[in-house]
């Protein structure tokens, strides 16, 4: 089966192009100059204190914009409101654009890819070089693996000289540019620490024809237990809340993870792999999932019952299906969570898979409210969808 519901990611912010940029700016990692627009009209605007030619781009959280049309060229300001009004009006992969970056079209000589990650796994900060620039980095790591050079940074050491050294040979630029790369690159890395970045990314990295270095794209995702020190990403994700629906906003004062759907099948569970794994078996058996909400671990009935409250309020949610493999997630304490919830909020159809920690417990305090409870997440998927489209 294919996973349609992998890309949600609990506890990491993925910040917009144009915010990425802003912080670019603030660590002197040069960007073309442009600004942000929300309609045709301010794309104009921003465009008139531009030099022609310009690119307009579709401000939205994934990747491939390009592709997908949502970057386009313009020569005279007519065209930037016309481009702009094409790409406000698109939805790029699931997300509707809400913002355009109206911006200086460098004149570009060659595109490569600078970028940091966090690995986990060997407790390392990557340092990622491809002269591939412009493509995507899951497609370089798939199809031209030999083209990316991936220097392993020890943390407590840091970035060090001979790592740049290498990497800027491995982009095989001319000399006169290592001084401009060298900045830009300790610039990126710091950044990178600064703002607890799980990724900070440059794709591409130009080098134009006045062979300046220049960020055309900008890719940072922040761990988001630390956004309590950073004021102005804290901003970027008030910013965020504005946006969101009125259950979105109950969610995030919950302190729940969240995200809405098309579907109409309700979906809550406890682990965002679990939840997600959830929401896959949900269209796998042909429903489709209203909702991601991951309650996470050790959450109390009262977390439960306000996790629920947001589903048994949501109209067009037919039935609920509650998915809990419990560790430090205690069965009675959810359960106890889901009953009270159905009494204070009114009742929907619930199915209820839940297993391990005080199952036993309860099991009983669901079957003594006439809620069945099951064992196998397959069965109770089907359950699920076969009651909502009865
Ligand atoms: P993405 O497709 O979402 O990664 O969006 P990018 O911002 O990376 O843009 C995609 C591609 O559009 C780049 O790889 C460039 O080839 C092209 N592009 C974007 N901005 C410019 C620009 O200012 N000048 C030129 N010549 N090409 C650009
Ligand atoms: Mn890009």
């Amino acid at each position: 089966m294919t996973l349609k519901f992998s890309i949600f990611r609990g506890s990491l912010m993925n910040l917009y192009e144009y915010e990425g940029r802003l912080l670019f700016k603030k660590y002197r990692i040069p960007v073309p100059s442009g600004g942000v627009a929300s309609s045709p009209r301010e794309a104009k605007k921003i465009a008139e204190k531009l030099k022609s030619p310009y690119v307009i781009k579709a401000q939205v959280l994934v990747g491939g914009r390009g592709k997908a049309g949502g970057v386009q060229f313009a020569e005279s300001l007519e065209e930037v409101e016309k481009a702009a009004e094409k790409i406000l009006d698109m939805t790029i992969k699931g997300f509707k654009v809400e913002k355009v970056l109206v911006a200086e079209k460098v004149d570009i000589e060659r595109e490569s890819y600078v970028g940091f990650i966090l690995n986990r796994g060997d407790r390392t900060i990557d340092f990622l070089t491809s002269p591939l620039g412009g493509v995507d980095i899951e497609e370089i790591v798939r199809q031209y693996p030999e083209s990316l050079l991936r220097q392993q940074i020890d943390p407590l050491l840091g970035l060090q000289e001979f790592m740049v050294r290498k990497s800027f040979k491995h982009l095989n630029l001319s000399k006169e540019i290592y001084k401009d790369f060298r900045a830009l690159i300790f610039s990126l890395y710091r950044l990178f620490i600064e703002y607890d970045c799980e990724l900070a990314e440059i794709n591409p990295l130009a080098l134009s024809k006045e062979k300046m270095l220049v960020a055309i794209d900008s890719k940072v995702t922040i761990d988001d237990n630390s956004l309590y020190k950073h004021p102005d990403l804290l901003e970027f994700k008030n910013r965020r809340v504005e946006s969101m629906s009125e259950i979105e906003r109950k969610a995030e004062l919950y302190g729940l993870n969240y995200v809405e759907l098309e579907g109409y099948v309700g979906v809550l569970g406890n682990g965002a792999g679990l939840t997600m794994a959830t929401m896959d078996l949900v269209s796998y058996y042909g429903g489709e999932p209203a909702n991601f909400l991951d309650i996470g671990g050790g959450a109390t009935r009262e977390k439960v019952g306000s996790a629920l409250s947001l589903l048994l309020e949501n109209r067009k949610i037919k039935v609920i299906f509650i998915n809990i493999l419990g560790g430090i997630t205690r069965c009675d304490e959810v359960a106890e969570g889901i009953v009270s919830a159905l009494k204070k909020y009114g009742a929907k159809p619930v199915v209820v898979r839940m297993i391990g920690t005080r199952e036993k417990e309860g099991r009983r305090i669901l079957e003594k409210h006439d809620i069945h409870v099951l064992d196998s997440m397959e069965e109770a998927a089907k359950i699920a969808v076969e009651l909502a489209k009865r």
